[in-house]
């Protein structure tokens, strides 16, 4: 169980927090200036070196984890052979004493138009800094390494070990990939050594963020036969297939889907039922040929209690259901990407120690919401089987890529604290000389 920090501990991580924000705040700069934008991961390496520089003055070990150009090929397909450098601290505890991993993704969305502000500039205006990944999340990144300073330079002596990451590729997806997906796979985030983790994206400063909905991302194919647009009796249109198919799910399906709530409050509330929405379509090559295929890209959100395969199962019925009756109605399924929801227990040593932290420091009781996204949770409680994983960071969801994306400071001072106390609950600390 997490010791009781005394209170004069706690007095002097708070105050110690609000001497070191002006360092924050010019490390999280830094970072926004480097850009890391994904697609196609532009410019890891230089970011990987610039947190893990910061972390080896602040006295971690650190080693940067790069793949291949062959794994580079395998795990990050859309990404251009650009490399993929992760960066890895680790600031050794106790022998046998509990370690917490902060977690970060050093990707940022592409920039788009009609900035008010340099994208890549850091600019501080009005108590925000503003730059791409501001909110989603470099101010994570800088929250979390800064919490542990707090608690070290207020004097206190970690008992348990600190290790922090900065990942790549965590906005491109995948089923595997090449960030969090592969510090798991390579075992450096494994139930043996790593007790607590917290990914630090923006849910609200108030909210501890307990697990995602599922997705799927995927195609369907239809199929015909070409004719002359001037006799399409002799053809089978793939278009008018699709268009069958699309108008049956959104009279059957759709209507299903948005009836089914899920069980936890989802932020944004707008994400909070099932969903599916078909958002590519192309078939066709000439305005008098009948077409012979068409293809449409599908995007399902599932709600906690959904499961993959009946997500699948009903698109298939439906799907199978024309074959059966549409004369000539052929089709393929693929699927692209696939995550299943996750959720994870608000019962446990790490959530309780967030909840009295954010309590302590906000006057009130945090949420135990859901991410409407998927994220990198996913890659720690199913792949690695770690439970204690939760998502709580300083940035507001609403700012997650948009034009002038920014991040209160007050926020990023806010969470530093929060992150600090219940660090030092969970690790225990003793005053150091
Ligand atoms: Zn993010």
């Amino acid at each position: 169980m997490p010791d009781i920090l005394r209170p004069e501990d706690k007095q002097a991580i708070i105050q110690t927090a609000d001497s070191l924000i002006e360092e924050a705040v010019d490390f999280l700069q830094g970072m926004l200036r480097i850009p890391s934008v994904n697609p196609p991961g532009a410019a890891y390496p230089e970011c990987a070196s610039y947190i893990g520089e910061r972390l080896e003055a602040l006295g971690y070990q650190v080693e940067y984890i790069a793949l291949s150009a062959a794994e580079n090929a395998e795990l990050a397909p859309y990404g251009e052979g650009l490399p993929r450098t992760n960066v890895f601290g680790r600031l050794p505890g106790l022998p046998s004493s509990p370690v917490i991993h902060f977690n970060g993704h050093m990707d940022v969305v592409p920039v788009g138009m009609g900035w008010s502000t340099a994208p890549f500039g850091g600019e501080v205006r009005a108590g925000r800094v503003y730059g791409r990944g501001a909110a989603d999340m470099k101010g994570g990144i800088a929250a979390q390494v800064y919490a542990v300073e707090a608690i070290r330079r207020a004097g206190l002596q970690l008992q348990g070990t600190v290790e922090q990451s900065g990942v790549v590729d965590e906005e491109s997806t995948g089923n595997r990939n090449a960030g969090m997906g592969l510090l798991v796979e390579q075992g450096l985030i494994a139930p043996e050594r790593t007790t607590y983790i917290v990914i630090t994206e923006p849910l609200n400063v108030d909210n501890i963020c307990l697990g995602h909905r599922g997705a799927i991302w995927g195609e369907i194919q239809t199929f015909g036969r070409q004719s002359h647009g001037s006799t399409p009796a002799q053809g089978v249109n793939a278009l008018e297939h699709m268009a069958g198919f699309i108008d049956e799910v959104a009279r059957c399906l759709m209507p299903q889907l948005r009836q089914r709530q899920n069980r936890y409050p989802v932020v944004p509330a707008t994400a909070n039922t099932a969903s599916l929405s078909f958002n590519v379509i192309q078939g066709g090559t000439h305005v008098n040929s009948v077409p012979d295929s068409c293809s449409v890209a599908f995007d399902r959100r599932l709600v906690t209690d959904e499961t993959l395969a009946d997500a699948r199962q009903e698109l298939w019925n439906i799907l199978e259901g024309r074959a059966q009756i549409v004369p000539g109605f052929r089709y393929e399924y693929k699927e692209r990407y696939a995550a299943a929801p996750t959720w994870v227990s608000a019962d446990t040593p790490l959530v309780q120690s967030f909840t009295s932290a954010i309590q302590h420091i906000l006057g009130r009781t945090p949420g135990y919401v859901c991410s409407p996204g998927t994220d990198d949770q996913r890659f720690v409680v199913q792949n690695a089987g770690i439970e204690q994983c939760i998502i709580y960071g300083p940035g507001e969801i609403t700012q997650a890529h948009i034009v002038d994306e920014s991040l209160a400071i007050a926020d990023l001072l806010a969470s530093i604290k929060i992150m600090a106390i219940a660090t030092a609950e969970l690790l225990g600390v003793q005053k150091g000389d």
